[in-house]
C-alpha cells in the first residue's frame, strides 16, 4: 500500500491544517480545516479534489472552512459524536473504539477529552501516524478548557504508549513557546535544552517544526514525561500563567 501524502497547511497565526492523499483510491482527506480557501488551493495545486473532512474538536479554528469545503467539493464530514450539538455541520458521528477510513487506510478513534469534553484523535496505526488535534504539541499539551489535568494525564499516557517513529500532527506551531517553557520545568534535560536551540534556529529560518514524533516528546515533553495527573496539572497551571 503506497504510503500517505500529508501536506502542511499553515493558516490564521499559527494553525496546522493538514491535508492526506490516498493516491490508490484518490480519497483525500483534510483534518481540521480552520479556513476554506488555502486548503481547497492547495488541493487544487495538487490536483486532488477533497472527499473528507475529519474534525478532532469543534473550536471554530479546527471547524471554521467545513461548510465553505462542503459546499466546493461535496466532501463527508467526519468528527466526535459528543459535539455534534457544536458542529452542525458533521455528517458522522464517531467515538473512541470507532474506526474511519481513507481509501484502504485505517484510522482508530481515540477518546482524548480534556481540552474540550469530546476531543478525539484519529490513529493509522499501519502508517504510524496520529493526528491529535490540540491534546499534544511538541513539548506541549492542550489547556484544559473542559477536562481535567487527570484526562490529559491519561492522554499523555496512551500516545506515550506508542511507538517512537509515530509522527504526531498537532494543529498548532506552539513549538517555540512550548520549548521555552519545558526548560524551565526541566531545566537539567539535555536533550530538551538541544531542541530548544534548534527549535530557535529552525523558527529564526521560517521552519515549521512539526510534525514531532513521540519519540521525541518522550524525551523532551514535559507534559508526557509528567509522572501524575497531579504534576501535569502543576506544569499545566504554570504555564497557562506564564
Ligand atoms: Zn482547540
Ligand atoms: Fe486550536
Amino acid at each position: 500500500m503506497p504510503a500517505l501524502d500529508i501536506v502542511r497547511i499553515p493558516v490564521l497565526s499559527d494553525n496546522y491544517v493538514w491535508l492526506v492523499h490516498d493516491s490508490a483510491s484518490g480519497a483525500t482527506m483534510v483534518v481540521d480545516p480552520a479556513v476554506a480557501d488555502p486548503v481547497l488551493a492547495v488541493a487544487a495545486t495538487r490536483g486532488w479534489t477533497i472527499t473528507d473532512i475529519w474534525n478532532t474538536h469543534w473550536h471554530p479554528d479546527h471547524t471554521g472552512g467545513n461548510a465553505a469545503i462542503k459546499e466546493a467539493t461535496g466532501c463527508t464530514i467526519t468528527g466526535p459524536a459528543a459535539e455534534f450539538a457544536r458542529i452542525p455541520t458533521l455528517d458522522v458521528q464517531v467515538q473512541g473504539g470507532d474506526t474511519v477510513r481513507l481509501g484502504n487506510h485505517v484510522a482508530s478513534v481515540w477518546d482524548v477529552p480534556a481540552h474540550t469534553a469530546g476531543h478525539i484523535a484519529y490513529h493509522f496505526a499501519d502508517d504510524a501516524a496520529i493526528f491529535v488535534g490540540d491534546t499534544m504539541f511538541a513539548m506541549g499539551c492542550g489547556r484544559l478548557f473542559e477536562g481535567t489535568a487527570e484526562q490529559m494525564f491519561a492522554n499523555m499516557q496512551k500516545l506515550g504508549a506508542l511507538d517512537d517513529a509515530t509522527r504526531v500532527y498537532c494543529a498548532h506551531e506552539y513549538t517555540l513557546s512550548n520549548a521555552r517553557f519545558a526548560v524551565t520545568v526541566d531545566p537539567d534535560n539535555d536533550a530538551l535544552v538541544a531542541r530548544l536551540a534548534a527549535v530557535e534556529a529552525a523558527r529564526a529560518a521560517g521552519e515549521a517544526t512539526v510534525p514531532t514524533t513521540i519519540g521525541v516528546e518522550r524525551a523532551t515533553n514535559p507534559f508526557l514525561r509528567a509522572p501524575s495527573a497531579a504534576e501535569l496539572g502543576r506544569i499545566r497551571a504554570l504555564k497557562d500563567a506564564a
